[in-house]
């Protein structure tokens, strides 16, 4: 996820779960979503008592997502429907699926056609219930349904912008700060977006992107052998769809490690399969804190009743959640949007943490925007809103320099030992700042003259 990104492949080495007490290294390479996906929804629902619980299970559902059902699913019963596995199961992959969904057009009918290899199409029935079935500039429609320039490189784009295999010290795990790795616990996602960081390595992909039960192994072995790690992030893929069992061997496995002291979870699955937040997943989570959640978000559309449901719960866990989102081309970029998003989340529980700018990666040019443009969101929301609902707008720097945040110029210059600085209304203020620097290479500019007199200015 980005991971913003979960595990088919693990699951496809094997036959059997990996439990808390064994992991057995497979030496299969086969990488078969259908059968992973089995192997998934065997290893969650395995035990009588967790059928039992899944019917416990009551999750709202909201309207787009009753009529869609109703329309397109129609011998299907609110106990599946609310099922995360049923929903799984039933994603919509193919051509046919979505021609009898969306009116497609041309374009988008010629690149899911000429579509191969990672980053497959992939969206729930949920998740297609939110998404304009006649409009094909509908923006969270054009997040998951590709069109031709998907298939376009610009200059500046690379199928790894970030460098991350570079960085990767054992497949799937990614060390680039000193205190803290990357997890890439799977290559599944229960939706593909189109504008995917990991494009390279989620849905079909082979060879080092393989996600495995001894990929895993290794992995934590590298952990254990390196007592600067004290934060891991799981990711992949998204984490939220290996089973509850899978899940918990591994945080149960990071647990152990003595100088692991933070675990976070980045996920997308909350906001496109809301039902996956099911009362046992979040017994499990519970076990293994302190533990905290990314969630990517997208838009405001997305923040349903389902989805309100599936935060609560996170965060009557006690799962500290934090959001990100990708600022994406006329979809999310503008502060009429972006705003109602933020004030959604932290209505939900969930403090808006970062704005990424969109990364380079091939075919990626439609969605990209400007720097100016996350800079003026920035601009849009500090000192306009609570200060909780601005999140830190990033640059993840392409070659692996890591996140570098943004912020709008709010020192204007220096005079003398005052600090001149600009509010969020454009007003300029003075700060004493006997001895200070910042500022001084900057030009003085024209201050009003009850700011020159006075020194309050505004
Ligand atoms: S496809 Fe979407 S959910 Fe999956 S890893 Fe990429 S950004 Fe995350």
């Amino acid at each position: 996820m980005r991971t913003i990104g979960v595990l088919e492949t693990v699951s496809a080495e094997t036959d059997e779960p990996p439990s808390p007490k064994t992991v057995s290294p497979s030496t299969s390479r086969k990488n078969n979503n259908d059968k992973a996906n089995r192997l998934i929804h065997r290893g969650a629902g395995a035990s009588v008592v967790g059928i039992a619980e899944a019917r416990r299970e009551s999750f709202p559902t909201g309207k787009a997502a009753r009529q869609f059902q109703r329309k397109y699913f129609p011998g299907v019963t609110a106990q599946d429907w609310n099922d995360w596995r049923w929903q799984l199961r039933s994603r919509i992959k193919s051509l046919a699926e979505l021609e009898r969904m969306f009116k497609l057009s041309d374009d988008e009918r010629d690149a899911i056609l000429r579509h191969k290899g990672s980053l497959p199409v992939g969206i729930t029935p949920y998740y297609a219930s939110l998404l304009d079935r006649d409009n094909p500039d509908d923006g969270l429609r054009r997040t998951h349904i590709p069109v031709g320039q998907e298939y376009i490189r610009t200059p500046g784009e690379a199928d790894d912008p970030l460098g991350e295999d570079h960085d990767a010290q054992v497949p799937g795990l990614v060390h680039r700060y000193p205190d803290r790795v990357l997890f890439l616990a799977t290559g599944f996602c229960s939706t593909y977006c189109r504008y995917c960081t990991r494009s390279r390595m989620v849905g079909e992909a082979g060879g080092d992107y393989s996600f495995s039960k001894s990929q895993w192994e290794r992995a934590l072995a590298y952990i254990e052998s390196k007592p600067q790690i004290r934060d891991v992030l799981i990711s992949g893929g998204d984490p939220l769809t290996l089973s509850d069992d899978k899940l918990d061997y591994l945080l149960t496995r990071l647990r152990a490690i003595p100088h692991v002291e933070f675990i976070r979870l980045g996920t997308k699955v909350p906001v496109v399969l809301p039902m996956r937040v099911t009362r046992a997943l979040v017994r499990m989570l519970r076990r293994h804190h302190p533990l905290w959640m990314s969630i990517h978000v997208t838009h405001p559309s997305e923040l349903t009743p389902e989805v309100t449901q599936a935060m609560a719960r996170l965060a009557d866990a006690g799962i500290p959640l934090g959001s990100q989102t990708v600022l994406l081309k006329g979809i999310n970029d503008d502060i009429e949007v972006m705003k109602p998003l933020m004030h959604g989340l932290l209505k939900r529980r969930v403090k808006p943490y970062y704005l990424y700018q969109c990364d380079p990666i091939t075919g990626s040019a439609q969605f990209r925007t400007p720097v100016s443009k996350g800079l003026e969101i920035i601009e849009g929301l500090r000192g306009h809103t609570t200060g909780y609902a601005v999140p830190q707008y990033v640059i993840d720097a392409p070659g692996g320099g890591g996140k570098i945040p943004l912020l709008p110029e709010y020192v204007v210059g220096r005079d003398g030992e005052d600090l001149l600085l600009r509010n969020f209304e454009g007003g300029i203020y003075r700060y004493k700042d006997p001895g200070g620097t910042v500022g001084a290479d900057r030009q003085t500019p024209d201050l009003p003259i009850a700011l020159a007199a006075d020194g309050l200015g505004g």
